[in-house]
């Protein structure tokens, strides 16, 4: 095994590659994958010392495997926290951090325009175990300060928000949650640790879909939290004992796809600006929802925040007959042949999708009004294909408007 140990204060493109590097007898380069449910000991009495918890070391891969304990720790040095539980998908992440760290008679406050899945956990389950959820706008602070109670244990958000790119002050917001005995949990998965580090502005736990941009290539599920030992150590617990835990090779395509996140989350970030910007001054579109233009209202607070905007946009769109309906959206979407129709997002390939009728779809009218979901959006996550090849191919949605050359 290597006695070579890295040095300190690395910058962070360097622990992308190196953090977390796991040091095997065969010497291997690249990160070895231990695909195994179980580990073996010299003995009884090793085992017995493994169980107590005497002796550190693995023992079954539903809570130790060295695999996943290499992305959770390469993943921590990246967002900054101080340790990490992968799981085995976001939603698993979410579930967890609330059942581990919450009891009937607790209260949430969480921003309205988080993953729809996010809501059904508050909707369907949280509120069968006696935990409150109450909804705010993401950028609104004063709602969030009124929203709080004696009872409130978490403030929840992602930012910037999909599909609209609302933005949340995440340091003022660690604020409002610790002036309250409450802690901060930031979704960071539009953004990922390469470009707002949500530790550093004084949020508690990170949770992230793993699926989305840390593969980044439209693999695998997964999911993590990050944050103090003493919350993750109720987490690590919680996993033990339920059992969504992630899949070693799939830790094992993470720990890869950490190694050029900023890299990609950069050029990501730039074709999204350069289209939003092309977008805004095209026949058509009504609007173009993008933390990187100066039409945003929270253009400031994501420029002191993020690095880059992130990957994600949506626009409204208007038919050359004034109709800013689904019809429209519809054929605008139909139009293109580059951007793949679906919901997901977090590839090398772009996708396009009409919030209204797919992620948003089962979300009761009014809701989806608050939330901005609106008929006559479309949602776009930019992928890494040629910048020209992309405006080109939402320029045949321009012209199924309706409009002519552009
Ligand atoms: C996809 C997503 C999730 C859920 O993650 P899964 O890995 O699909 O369970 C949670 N939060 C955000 C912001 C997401 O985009």
């Amino acid at each position: 095994m290597s006695k070579r140990s890295l040095p300190e204060g690395l910058g962070e493109e360097t622990l992308a590659v190196r953090a977390g590097q796991l040091a095997t007898d065969q010497q291997s380069h690249s990160e070895p994958l231990f695909l195994t449910s179980s580990f073996i000991y010299e003995s009884a009495a090793q085992a017995a010392a493994r169980f107590a918890g005497d002796e550190p070391g693995y023992i079954y891969s539903r809570f130790t495997n060295p695999t996943v304990r290499a992305f959770e720790q390469r993943l921590a040095a990246l967002e900054g926290a101080e340790d990490c539980v992968a799981f085995a998908s976001g939603m698993a992440a979410i579930t967890a951090t609330f059942l581990a760290l919450l009891q009937p008679g607790d209260h949430i406050v969480s921003s309205r325009s988080v993953f729809g899945t996010t809501n059904v956990v508050f909707d369907r389950y949280l509120k069968k175990f006696g935990i409150e959820v109450t909804l705010v706008d993401l950028p609104d602070l004063t709602a969030w300060r009124a929203a709080m109670r004696p009872t409130t244990r978490l403030l929840f958000l992602e930012t910037p928000s999909n599909p609209r790119a609302e933005v949340g002050d995440i340091a003022a917001l660690a604020g409002i949650a610790h002036e309250g005995g409450a802690l901060l949990v930031v979704d960071n998965c539009f953004c990922t640790p390469a470009l707002q580090k949500p530790v550093e502005l004084g949020a508690d736990l990170i949770i992230h879909s793993a699926t989305k941009y840390l593969d980044g290539q439209g693999r695998c599920l997964g999911g993590a939290v990050l944050g103090g030992a003493a919350e993750l150590r109720e987490i690590h617990a919680f996993l033990r004992s339920t059992g969504a835990c992630l899949s070693p090779f799939n830790a094992w395509v993470f720990v890869k796809g950490l190694e050029t996140l900023s890299l990609r989350m950069e050029a990501h970030s730039a074709r999204a600006l350069a289209l939003a910007q092309w977008l805004e001054t095209q026949p058509g579109i009504r609007r173009v929802h993008y933390c990187g233009l100066p039409s945003h209202p929270q253009h400031e607070v994501a420029r002191r925040q993020q690095k880059a905007f992130g990957p994600v946009l949506s626009l409204e769109v208007e038919d050359s007959d004034g109709r800013a309906d689904r019809q429209a959206a519809w054929r605008f979407i139909d139009a293109t042949r580059i951007f793949s129709i679906t919901a997901n997002l977090g590839d090398t390939k772009s996708t396009i999708t009409h919030p209204a009728s797919t992620t948003h779809g089962r979300v009761p009218e009014e809701e989806k009004r608050r939330a901005g979901v609106s008929e006559n959006l479309i949602r776009l996550a930019i992928g890494l294909e040629a910048v020209e090849d992309l405006r080109a191919d939402l320029a045949r949605g321009i012209r199924a408007l309706g409009y002519g050359e552009n």
